[in-house]
């Protein structure tokens, strides 16, 4: 029996790096990355995990696993249309070929004809306005969050933002719009209670000390029963009356109103009602990339991209790409999720359940990330053995269900047709894991 330590046959890294194998799934990938999947599968002989003389093999099998990115395709099988953690809204067709077409160089802040410089962005800009007619102008900024600040900044400094006490909300993972503005200095005056706010409310908070009225929309959360808010009418007319200006978060991004969420404010709502700028994401509703909208009054929306915070949350080329795109592209995934035939999802429901013998139920799905709260999407889902959920997002394609009352349930609403094939593969495989 030999008494050689195993580990001595451990290759050392240069081999293992020139060996052919290596070499060809390296391609692609940095330098970086190869070296941290050679360190990885040395440890693991070092270990006594694998054997010495396996970790060529592991090393191409780490390396073939994934791309130079770490982030794995996820089909949402939820029924939660803008779900955060799979990064909300998925891109259209069109938004996804000018994301590609914009990682090169590209003419964002560059007028071809003259040679110039031009306005970043000009072109998400007036698709923007194409979309929303009642505003004057538009600025794109990295997010929601950024355009609230960004507003409340420029606009109040740090003078008192009038809101609302039922309008203060956490927006997730801890981060409180409040404390958000009070970073930069502006203090928050509340006025009315959490369930109840009227207009004499707002104009005792008003006076020389007002740098703005800010009106929230409470978007992930419900206050029902003896409640009452301000129309956006009246606020404006008060907001004349003491020369404050009026901004309006509207949160998901919906640019018109839409019957199938009858309680969601639009963006052309709130401009028409006379708010000097209007906040919204790119990623919820309007099912685009990660982006602040900033749209109102010529005035007001001048004045918050002169402002230098502005150019510290400033669009980058791939965002004003995808969101031209989505503006001016076919529908989102987003809005054909949202406004699914549910005798469509209960076929297509009951043709997976049949193939995997399980059982096809109604579930209702859901706008999720900041919209729309409570209100249900009638649909259906595939019920199957609460077990099959952990098998279901480790398998390829990962797939993520809802686990709810015991049960493993795969909506179809956020699947697009195209993928059902695919779905259909890994319900079946996951089941047999179970066996
Ligand atoms: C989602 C939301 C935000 C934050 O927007 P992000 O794009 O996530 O930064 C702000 N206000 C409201 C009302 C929201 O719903």
């Amino acid at each position: 029996m030999s008494t050689e330590d195993p580990r001595r046959r451990i290759p050392r890294t240069d081999r293992v790096l020139a060996d052919p194998r290596v070499r060809a799934a390296a391609a692609g990938l940095g330098d970086a990355a190869v070296r941290a999947a050679v360190l990885a599968a040395q440890q693991r002989a070092r270990g006594g995990e694998i054997a010495p003389e396996a970790v060529v093999e592991a090393v191409v099998a780490g390396l073939s696993a994934r791309g130079a990115s770490s982030l794995s395709p996820v089909l949402n099988a939820t029924g939660v249309v803008v779900h955060t953690n799979l990064g909300r809204a998925p891109l259209s067709h069109a938004a996804k070929q000018a994301l590609l077409a914009a990682a090169d160089y590209v003419d964002v802040e560059l007028d071809l004809a003259t040679g110039q410089r031009s306005a970043r962005g000009a072109g998400a800009r007036e698709a923007l306005l194409e979309a929303c007619p009642a505003a004057e102008d538009a600025l794109v900024v990295t997010n929601g969050a950024a355009a609230l600040v960004l507003a409340t900044t420029a606009l109040a400094g740090t003078r008192e933002v009038v809101v609302s006490r039922g309008e203060f909300v956490e927006i997730g993972a801890g981060f409180r719009l409040s404390d958000l503005m009070e970073s930069t200095g502006a203090r928050l005056r509340e006025v009315g209670t959490t369930n109840r706010t009227h207009l004499g409310d707002y104009e005792a908070a008003l006076g020389p000390g007002t740098g703005c009225i800010l009106k929230v929309h409470p978007s992930n959360f419900r206050v029902a029963g003896f409640t009452a808010a301000v129309p956006l009418r009246e606020l404006r007319s008060l907001a004349d009356a003491h020369g404050v200006p009026l901004v309006v978060d509207v949160g998901s991004g919906l640019l018109t109103p839409d019957p199938t969420l009858p309680d969601e404010p639009s963006l052309a709502e709130a401009l028409e009602a006379g708010a000097d700028a209007v906040i919204a994401s790119g990623d919820k509703l309007l099912g685009g990339p990660q982006a602040g909208l900033l749209l109102g009054r010529a005035k007001t929306v001048r004045r918050l991209a002169r402002f230098p915070l502005a150019r510290a949350v400033r669009a980058d080329k791939l965002t004003l790409a995808a969101l031209e795109a989505t503006l001016r592209g076919g529908p989102t995934p987003v809005g054909r999720s949202l406004h699914a035939d549910p005798e469509r999802l209960r076929e297509r429901a009951e043709a997976l359940a049949s193939v995997v013998g399980a059982e096809a139920v109604p579930h209702d799905g859901r706008v999720g990330g900041g919209g729309a709260p409570g209100v249900p999407l009638p649909g259906w889902a595939v019920r199957l053995p609460e077990a099959a959920a952990e098998a279901l997002r480790l398998g390829t394609p990962a797939v993520l269900p809802r686990v709810h009352d015991g049960a493993c349930l795969v909506d179809l609403r956020c699947i697009p047709e195209a993928d059902d094939a695919a779905l259909t593969d890994a319900v079946r495989a996951a089941l047999e894991g179970l066996r």
